[in-house]
């Protein structure tokens, strides 16, 4: 990087820090995006996404009760292993704190496709669970997605290891936007903390390839995630982040049935939200890979080679917020007793629907989790704005979401980054 002062520099290139990015940089700004993961061509195969989504104390975390926590470490954040599920973003919780998304919720609608699949794209398992769901009285549905489905290649299951295809939206077609309008990026950067000056924002401190580095701008943007941003602001000197946090944690519940043969489709295709309940049941079909990872995770040996013949429903449970993360980044919350409880309800739904579906041997994952947030809310260490206490520090992910989630945070991401782009741009800020 021979340039070193900016207009703005982006910290993390998830849905938060790709959009904001994207945004300023096309209104002429000059950005640097600083992220931690590499940008290397995306290949959608198990060892990249292995890199990216699951190397143990990076990108793979665990609870104190071993639930697996995962997230991209990568550009685009981990919008590189998502399902694409473009859930309604829900405006009444930021309209409690004087946000009105509405306007950015609809640009979103605009500019990305949000379509649920077309029939011809929904999987033989999706289709199977969708109707016994139906059949048991479930509104379960067809659920919308960023996709461009007419990319899509049949029989494809590569959402989860990255989509070569470029048919799953992610943050890194933001980047690749900021990019063409002349934006850097600096990957393979971890920031450690932002630079302040008589309580104002003047660039960040990175380590890349072992060596410290500075970058200056009069605006940074840290969306490093629910578990990055907190760290690197308690490094900046703001305290009381990354406390009573949410991590929505959820099941897989398998069952085999003896006339199907698939395990090749788009995970999340479908599903209900049981909101009275607290969590979301949906489809998932996953790579034989991380099925298998899954089975040997909970003992079961016996179902290795059932992956093609394996329906799996997803309980995402809404948990209380609660726990820490630790100053070395480490998730200190377990899964307790009412989480426990929501996914157990989760699990005899699911059960029933697999059961209809024909299976017999009925059994669940270990607990595993993939939306962290709440780390640092909008309310508390960040205003309406999405501004810190210190001048011209502003936060943009998961991390600002002010309460209990339980739901595919994407949406909501992307229309809050273009909300703050706009605000900085009108500010004078950028
Ligand atoms: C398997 C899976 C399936 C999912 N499916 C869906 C779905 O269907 N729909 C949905 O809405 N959501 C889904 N999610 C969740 C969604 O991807 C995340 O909630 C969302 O990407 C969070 O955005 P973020 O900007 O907060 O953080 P991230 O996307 O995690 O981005 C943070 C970025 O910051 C970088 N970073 C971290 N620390 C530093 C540092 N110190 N310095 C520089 N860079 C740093 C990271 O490398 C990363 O690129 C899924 C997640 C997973 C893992």
């Amino acid at each position: 990087m021979e340039e070193t002062y900016f207009d703005a520099i982006v910290v993390g290139s998830g849905p938060g820090g790709s959009t904001v990015a994207k945004e300023l940089a096309q209104a002429g700004k000059k950005v640097l995006i600083a992220e931690w993961g590499k940008h290397h061509p995306v290949k959608g195969n198990v060892l990249q996404a292995g890199v990216s989504a699951c190397t143990p104390g990076k990108s793979l975390l665990f609870t104190p009760d071993f639930a697996a926590v995962f997230r991209g470490v990568v550009t685009g954040g981990s919008t590189m292993h998502y399902y694409g599920t473009a859930f309604d973003p829900p405006l009444e919780i930021f309209a409690k704190t004087g946000i009105d998304l509405q306007k950015e919720v609809d640009e979103v609608r605009e500019e990305l496709p949000t379509q649920p699949l077309d029939d011809t794209l929904v999987g033989p398992m999706a289709k199977r669970i969708m109707a016994c769901a139906k059949e048991l009285g479930y509104e379960w549905q067809k659920l919308p997605k960023f996709i461009y489905q007419e990319k899509c290649k049949p029989e494809c299951w590569r959402c989860t290891y990255g989509c070569p295809y470029e048919a799953k939206w992610n943050g890194r077609h933001f980047v690749n936007q900021a990019l063409e309008h002349q934006a850097t990026l600096i990957d393979g950067a971890k920031v450690e903390r932002v630079m302040v000056e008589q309580g104002k924002a003047v660039g960040i401190r990175f380590r890349k390839s072992g060596r410290v580095t500075h970058a200056n701008a009069p605006l940074v943007i840290v969306s490093a995630g629910g578990i990055g941003s907190p760290a690197i602001l308690k490094n900046s000197g703001i305290e009381g982040t990354g406390k009573d946090f949410f991590f929505d944690p959820l099941i897989a519940v398998m069952g085999s049935v003896p006339d199907i043969k698939g395990g090749k489709e788009i995970p999340m295709a479908t599903g209900v939200h049981m909101e009275d309940e607290g969590y979301l049941m949906t489809d998932m079909t996953v790579p034989g890979t991380l099925f298998r990872a899954f089975n040997a995770q909970v003992f079961k040996l016996t179902k290795l080679m059932s992956h093609s013949r394996t329906l799996t429903i997803m309980v995402k449970a809404k948990d209380d917020l609660g726990g820490h993360i630790s100053k070395r980044g480490g998730i200190k919350k377990k899964v307790d007793h009412k989480d426990r409880a929501r996914l157990e309800k989760g699990y005899e739904r699911a059960s029933a629907i697999l059961r209809k579906a024909g299976a017999q041997d009925i059994y669940k994952s270990w607990y595993l989790a993939a939306h962290p947030g709440g780390t640092v809310k909008i309310g508390e260490t960040v205003d309406q704005n999405l501004q810190t206490q210190i001048e011209n520090l502003y936060v943009c992910d998961c991390s600002v979401i002010p309460e209990a989630w339980g739901l595919p945070p994407t949406f909501t991401l992307i229309a809050l980054g273009k909300r703050l782009a706009k605000h900085l741009l009108s500010n004078r800020a950028a």
